[in-house]
């Protein structure tokens, strides 16, 4: 996929002002979801750089991760792990708990379900101050499994989120905002 194609997948992703509270510029990924020819694209992008990379298992973050990540897992044919808010997976589960903003928040998944260091391939929508990004590395090692690097679509680099994430760990993003 060469770079002037990725970069035109702008083009379908929108600006939306003070959503979902004041202050915060939205990155809307919805549009682009909705072109079979951005889409497409796009999963492609994300695939590149990991094609020989012996990835083993797609990790998605809640919510917009499962679009992408599912759909990265099916293109790198390997199986996908949802990485969950707390309350939407049964029993026996693995949980991280991180700090945001304003509060804390969890991500959980299935105890044991990367066992035997299944090389896992970490993936989101936008990465923006890093925490979730680097929990759910942590949530990954919990799980039994490794880490071989993250994808992302949209890197908001004015927040610094890259500084979170593990130094030695490859972090690939689309697009820079
Ligand atoms: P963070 O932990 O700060 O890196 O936040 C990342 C998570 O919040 C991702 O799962 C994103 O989907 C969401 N997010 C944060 N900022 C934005 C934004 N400006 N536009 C869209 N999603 C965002």
């Amino acid at each position: 996929v060469d770079e002037l194609d990725v970069d035109a997948l702008r083009a379908w992703i929108l600006d939306v002002p003070n959503f979902p509270s004041a202050g915060v510029l939205f990155r809307d990924v919805t549009p682009m979801l909705a072109d079979a020819e951005a889409f497409g694209r796009c999963i492609d992008a994300l695939a590149a750089p990991w094609q020989d990379a012996g990835v083993e298992a797609v990790c998605g973050i809640e919510s917009r991760g499962f679009i992408f990540g599912a759909a990265l897992a099916r293109r790198l044919e390997v199986g996908f792990v949802p990485l969950r808010k707390p309350g939407k997976l049964p029993p026996p589960l693995v949980e991280v708990e991180y700090a945001l903003e304003y509060g804390r928040d969890r991500l959980q998944a299935r105890s044991g379900i990367l066992d035997g260091g299944l090389r896992t391939l970490i993936v989101d929508d936008v990465l923006a101050t890093g925490g979730t990004l680097a929990a759910a590395h942590e949530l990954v090692t919990r799980l039994g499994g490794l880490t071989v690097g993250a994808g992302v679509v949209i890197e908001l680099s004015a927040l610094g989120g890259r500084a979170r994430w593990p130094r030695e760990l490859p972090l690939r993003a689309l697009l820079d905002y």
